[in-house]
């Protein structure tokens, strides 16, 4: 993948995906495997569009999906309860609220369409590799940036 395709800016809002989707969302894709190391879990994101096809998500067998992997599909903007005023705010809390765990861009599929980068630029790929979508056990910290206050 070229810089240019990890920097490019998305073109349509309607286009743009949401980075911790779920694998039934539209056009869901994998985006990359959990992988854990000293600092807590980081993505290891797929080289490429790897469609979240009936047989990948249920390979994991007994164990979620989402705890093993990370999907990016179609921005649900309104029927997410993270999208307020026209904007995702899960990603402002993550920016805010966690730290960079890596200083460059990662290798992703869908930055030309993620929802994360389309808003926060790259302060959300700096933070993005240790995000997992089905949180086990989080601390209250941890699940204070993922749920946001009360609506
Ligand atoms: S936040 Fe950045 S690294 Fe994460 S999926 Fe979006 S473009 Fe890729």
């Amino acid at each position: 993948m070229t810089d240019a395709a990890h920097t490019a800016r998305p073109t349509d809002e309607d286009d743009l995906k949401c980075p911790s989707a779920q694998p039934d969302f539209q056009d869901a894709q994998v985006l990359g495997v959990i992988q854990q190391d000293a600092g807590g879990p980081r993505l290891a994101y797929a080289a490429g569009h790897v469609p979240a096809t009936d047989d990948v998500v249920s390979a994991t067998g007994p164990v979620p999906p989402t705890l093993v992997m990370r999907f990016a599909g179609k921005c649900e903007t309104g029927r997410c309860q993270h999208f307020r005023q026209g904007a995702c705010r899960l990603v402002g809390r993550i920016v805010e609220g966690l730290d960079p765990v890596t200083d460059v861009l990662p290798a992703c599929a869908i930055r030309r369409t993620c929802r994360w980068y389309a808003q926060a630029g790259a302060e959300a790929c700096h933070r993005c590799p240790q995000v997992v979508t089905r949180l086990e056990n989080p601390d209250a910290h941890l699940q204070a940036v993922a749920d946001g206050p009360a609506a």
